[in-house]
């Protein structure tokens, strides 16, 4: 049993994802809170029976943004991840002291805003309820929460019955939670709990077959964000805290309602193909629930059994180097994927669900595989996802040779991407640091700082520099450091990365894929020192054995195709993919050897570093490449996969 550091404990120091933070507030402060909450004050306002006049007052004049998505049945999602986002930055230590005074403010402007509209709730029909979708007729006017009614009913039409407005409250209610237990708001815990019994009210109403229908219909992580405020509750109750619900029992019930176990048993039978054409963020969150209901009572280890055999079976047979998964927002057929490389792949929702869900598997089961994944996609899918000057984060990233990332701008695309692009930033210090009773554990090699109530780590590394990495530790005052410090071996570590204690060679035993150093060495504060040999490794597709693509140390590497067919079109509902293709060709034929087998084998002579530079010159093939890290290729065209022939 491991636990994620707390948010408070850890900074993160590296250039790249500090930028990366503040970009992400500086946007997220930009956006207008009244417009985020037009649609939420419309409904309250419709509830309460006040007139067009009264409503548009409380509006504040302001209308829903625009983009057909806020403006849209799904519209209020992005208000869900907003809280989220900022209660994360509430809990950053890396968030200047000017920045936490304009988020605290923004958080707290938002959730008083929530609160007035549950108010108006009270004594209706609808008590507790607050959603901020677009009411686009008369009949959604008199009945603003018609969308629940229709999915019970099996009608899914997003332009006109209903826009997964579950996995909207999914997002509503994790904000909730986020603010209350990042950053301590009471608001947020009674707004989340009055709207957790609206939930509980409505899923104890349905019968096997309504139950059946509405889970038919994507409803996100219903099942985890209930369970989380069933746990926030249990926990206050367990402390004596008179903030805890009475009935919170009943938001597990609720939240076990959302537990699709015939899909889980599927998925645990493991039959070939299973997820194809099977949306792929409409499914990752249901198995996170199942992790969630594991997490909250560690009885039934059934739940744990399927949110292992589900990650196993998208990170064996569904994902690409960079950690990301899905065409055009789907899974395909088992272990195809150089066939499914194209515009639309990797949807960057499934990329933040899946990191989520490693960090809390490995969480429970200690299993180094969850991290080495995590470690792999936080750098080369969720960095990648960002253009790093204007903040802004893609829908998809490509995995067909010759396109470019698209990214949201400010007010025009409430994309469900560019909610979960909004916390991804704002949580870059999450999974670097684990404890366990007496324990610590160095997930992430990544320049940041851990402060504990005993010791504090400043953790120095920059593998675009050098393989070595430096931790300081050093107890506070005159304690002694009583946990044993555990280091993951990364997999593309090459040879046996040397250790040094206070600047001798040390060595130390290897546990299931770690260093561990016994607390004893480091007991009075010590300099450890591991040095990696960074160099280059190659991974082919299951279907495409001779289409490649290449790391550096932790880096995913893709070769720049310059900015000549950068060029959008229009992608499913108010979406834009990128629509030019750089290159005609994504073949490569191997002049220098005889065989794809011997070129890779001797890949080493043939992708070269350039000295002080993280720029790769590919020979010996037909065309002369450049490759750089992708996670900072946000300006051109890029090509990660090359067919090989000879
Ligand atoms: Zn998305």
């Amino acid at each position: 049993m491991w636990q994620l550091a707390d948010f408070k404990e850890v900074k993160v120091t590296d250039r790249y994802f500090d930028e990366a933070l503040h970009i992400d507030i500086r946007n997220m402060l930009k956006l207008d809170p009244d417009r985020l909450l037009a649609g939420f004050r419309e409904t309250a306002g419709l509830i309460a029976g006040e007139d067009a006049k009264e409503i548009s007052g409380f509006m504040k004049e302001k209308s829903r943004y625009g983009g057909e998505w806020e403006n849209g049945l799904i519209g209020g999602h992005t208000l869900g991840h907003y809280l989220t986002a900022l209660a994360q930055a509430v809990a950053n230590p890396a968030v200047t002291g000017e920045e936490l005074g304009s988020v605290k403010e923004r958080l707290n402007y938002m959730l008083n805003a929530l609160k007035e509209c549950q108010d108006k709730t009270v004594g209706t029909p609808y008590e507790g309820y607050i959603f901020g979708a677009e009411l686009p007729t008369k009949e959604f006017k008199d009945n603003p929460a018609l969308q629940f009614d229709n999915v019970e009913k099996g009608l899914d039409n997003p332009f006109k019955m209903a826009w997964v407005q579950w996995y909207t409250m999914h997002k509503i209610l994790t904000g909730l939670n986020a603010s209350f237990k990042l950053a301590d708001s009471i608001v947020a815990l009674e707004v989340a709990n009055r709207l957790g019994i609206w939930i509980a009210k409505r899923t104890e109403s349905w019968s096997e077959e309504t139950h059946k229908t509405v889970l038919s219909i994507e409803y996100g992580g219903m099942n985890d964000c209930l369970y989380e405020l069933y746990q926030i509750n249990r926990k206050l109750k367990e402390e004596n805290s008179d903030l805890y619900h009475k009935e919170y029992e009943r938001f597990s019930s609720a939240a076990h309602a959302f537990d699709e176990t015939a899909l889980f048993e599927k998925v645990s039978e493991g039959k070939k193909d299973i997820m194809d054409n099977v949306h792929a963020n409409t499914t990752i969150p249901k198995f996170i629930g199942a992790l969630a209901r594991y997490e909250t009572f560690r009885t039934e280890e059934k739940y744990l059994e399927y949110a292992e055999k589900f990650w196993e079976l998208v990170t064996g047979k569904h994902t690409y180097i960079t950690g990301g998964n899905s065409e055009d927002e789907h899974f395909g057929k088992d272990s195809i994927l150089d066939a499914e490389r194209t515009n639309v792949n990797n949807e960057t929702c499934n990329t933040y669900n899946m990191l989520k869900f490693s960090r809390r598997l490995f969480a429970v089961t200690g299993n180094k595989r969850y991290l080495d994944y995590a470690a792999r996609t936080i750098v080369n899918a969720i960095m990648a996802s960002q253009n790093h000057e204007t903040g802004f984060t893609t829908y998809f990233q490509p995995m067909a040779t010759g396109f470019h990332k698209v990214f949201n701008t400010l007010d025009g695309n409430f994309w469900c991407c560019t909610g979960t692009g909004y916390e991804n930033f704002t949580k870059l210090q999450r999974g670097i640091y684990y404890r366990s009773q007496g324990k610590l554990l160095v997930a992430l090699y990544l320049a940041s700082e851990y402060t504990t109530s005993d010791y504090t780590v400043v953790q120095e590394c920059d593998f675009t520099k050098s393989g070595n990495v430096r931790f300081i530790i050093k107890p506070v005052e005159e304690k002694k450091i009583e946990d044993d410090l555990w280091l993951r071996i990364p997999l593309w570590a090459k040879e046996n990365p040397t250790l040094k204690i206070n600047g001798n060679v040390a060595t130390t035993e290897q546990i299931n894929g770690f260093f561990v150093i016994p607390k004893e060495k480091i007991a009075d504060g010590a300099e450890v020192e591991i040095c990696f040999t960074l160099g280059i490794t190659c991974e082919n597709l299951p279907d495409g054995l001779n289409t490649y693509a290449f790391m550096y140390g932790p880096y995913v590497l893709s070769a720049r195709l310059g900015t000549q067919k950068i060029m959008v079109k229009p992608h499913g509902i108010a979406v834009v993919a990128a629509a030019g293709k750089s290159v005609e060709s994504d073949e490569l034929k191997i002049i220098a050897e005889k065989s794809v087998e011997d070129f890779i084998e001797n890949i080493d002579k043939y992708l070269v570093k350039r000295e002080g530079e993280m720029e790769f010159d590919l020979s010996g093939v037909s065309k002369k490449l450049v490759f750089t890290t992708h996670y900072n290729q946000y300006v051109e065209s890029y090509g990660i996969y090359w067919k090989f022939t000879v």
